[in-house]
């Protein structure tokens, strides 16, 4: 835990950005990211750090969902207006589709989501299953997680393993049991919210094991910088994780800058902060590292479905290169 006083807070803004300029010229993949939650100033502030894709997980939204429509919109939204919103930003958008596991405890309601998930599974920068897995650990959770690692499997898709916060060294080992016992490949996995509990077993199974870096909470920077020096860098992601809750879109840069500070090399910081999310989640065919070295044409004027993101009488940004659509 972290507090600051009013005067460090004053000057903290200044102080962020001192350190992101450690990390000028890097390229950054946040794969886990709930930008549903996010506002434009967030997409901003990510381009402007050098973050040029991202991966939104279908989750839970804060309080239960009522009907299965409200399901349908959500990743309506993930495949469609979020996608775009991003790349009015620069910001290569993907995600995974699946039924969070807080969810899968409203049997009625997670049978109707399991009917309505091949519709979107398949879709355009669609690049796994997720999140998906344990929460309280009940049965209906194990039930709906084994289903959807059997879709996964049909599908030939990766996994996007959300594993639970309390019980965290058990849930993590169960999660990776069952995945092994649908006979998927390890290397299709990723598992998530890892900490020093977790990471070995993860690695040694051959898993992916992703970070979450939890502003003043959980895996600190600190303490992501001393498992890359202790691991090093092969199947390591680092994401933020940001959604609703008190977190931080910028976490995948500042933790790079804590990086750089600590003397950890460039390649190492690209291959866990860009690489290894591209080489997990390309083996859904969505994406690649060419794909991503295409520069964004931004043109603000471009509308999705009739709607923009400009607001009264603002100049769209349009860059060189863009066509204008009148
Ligand atoms: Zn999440």
């Amino acid at each position: 835990m972290c507090n600051y006083s009013e005067r460090d807070r004053a000057s903290m803004g200044e102080r962020v950005a001192l350190e992101l300029d450690l990390v000028k010229g890097f390229r950054f993949f946040d794969p886990h990211i709930h930008m549903v939650s996010r506002t434009t100033d967030d997409y901003q502030a990510m381009a402007d750090a050098g973050v040029v894709a991202v991966i939104e997980p279908a989750f839970w939204v804060g309080q239960p969902r009522t009907g299965i429509d409200t399901f349908r919109d959500y990743y309506s939204s993930l495949i469609g207006w979020e996608r775009f919103r991003a790349s009015q930003f620069g910001i290569r958008h993907f995600c995974t589709i699946g039924l969070n596991s807080r969810e899968a405890n409203n049997e009625a309601l997670a049978e109707a989501v399991m009917e309505l998930l091949p519709f979107f599974i398949y879709k355009e920068g669609v690049v796994g299953i997720g999140e998906i897995g344990f929460d309280d650990q009940t049965a209906a959770e194990e039930k709906y997680y084994r289903l959807q690692l059997e879709l996964a499997k049909e599908a030939a898709l990766p996994v996007q393993v959300h594993t639970p916060h309390r019980d965290k060294t058990k849930g993590t080992s169960r999660s990776m049991d069952i995945a092994l016992e649908h006979g998927l490949d390890p290397g299709k996995v990723i598992i998530d919210h890892n900490t020093e509990e977790t990471v070995k077993e993860v690695l040694d199974k051959g898993f992916w094991a992703a970070f979450t870096i939890y502003p003043f909470t959980k895996m600190g920077n600190e303490r992501m910088v001393e498992i890359v020096k202790q691991y090093g860098p092969e199947r390591i992601l680092v994401n933020s994780a940001a959604d609703w809750g008190i977190s931080d879109p910028l976490a995948v840069p500042k933790t790079a800058a804590l990086m750089v500070k600590s003397g950890i090399s460039k390649e190492v910081i690209e291959q866990v902060c860009f690489k290894n999310a591209v080489a997990a989640f390309g083996q859904s065919g969505q994406l690649d590292e060419s794909m991503l070295a295409e520069h964004i044409v931004i043109d603000q004027g471009q509308k999705f479905e009739g709607n923009s993101i400009l607001r009264g009488g603002q100049q769209p940004r349009r860059d060189a290169g863009s066509i204008i659509i009148s």
